[in-house]
């Protein structure tokens, strides 16, 4: 089956396509490539359909100017 090998969680091209970076996240193994792990860093919250929980990565080590 084509699907079981690892691709990127974002764009998900696979490694045949594009070098691939292993991460953990609630005792699942993702992959994303070098490109999209940029949004894994500072805008994770994009990727909260993909990684459950992830839109509140941002709350604890990203200033978010919200002054209201
Ligand atoms: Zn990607």
């Amino acid at each position: 089956m084509m699907q079981n090998g690892p691709i990127c969680l974002y764009c998900e091209r696979d490694s045949d396509q594009v070098p691939l970076l292993a991460l953990k996240y609630q005792d699942v193994d993702f992959w994303i490539c070098p490109q999209h792990l940029p949004i894994l860093i500072h805008k994770p919250a994009q990727l909260a359909d993909k990684l459950p929980g992830a839109e509140f990565l941002s709350s604890s080590d990203v200033h978010v100017h919200n002054h209201d």
